[in-house]
């Protein structure tokens, strides 16, 4: 079982997880991008803006040119959250 871990990177233009296939950013993509910008929360946030404006556009070519609903929640509301903990009762 030396098989090496496959990084949970997207795939244009279907923006599906390249590991695991589900619609990037998944549970492992959206950890592991914590993780690396645990000390610039702002920086994540303005990279997955670019991502999810690129996202969008690629994505509404290939829907008959509708942006699919919930963008914001997929690529943004997840990293706006103070920590890791949904359950912040104070937003
Ligand atoms: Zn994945």
């Amino acid at each position: 079982m030396s098989r090496p871990a496959r990084p949970h990177v997207f795939m244009r233009p279907l923006w599906r997880c390249r590991a695991c296939g589900a619609d990037w950013p998944c549970q492992p993509a959206r950890l592991a991008l914590l993780v690396e910008y645990r000390d610039d929360r702002t920086a994540l946030l303005v990279y997955l803006g670019m991502l999810m404006h690129e996202a969008g556009d690629q994505l509404a070519q290939l829907n008959g040119h509708t942006r699919p609903p919930g963008l914001t929640d997929r690529f943004l509301t997840w990293a706006r959250a103070r920590g890791q903990d949904p359950g912040d009762p104070s937003e």
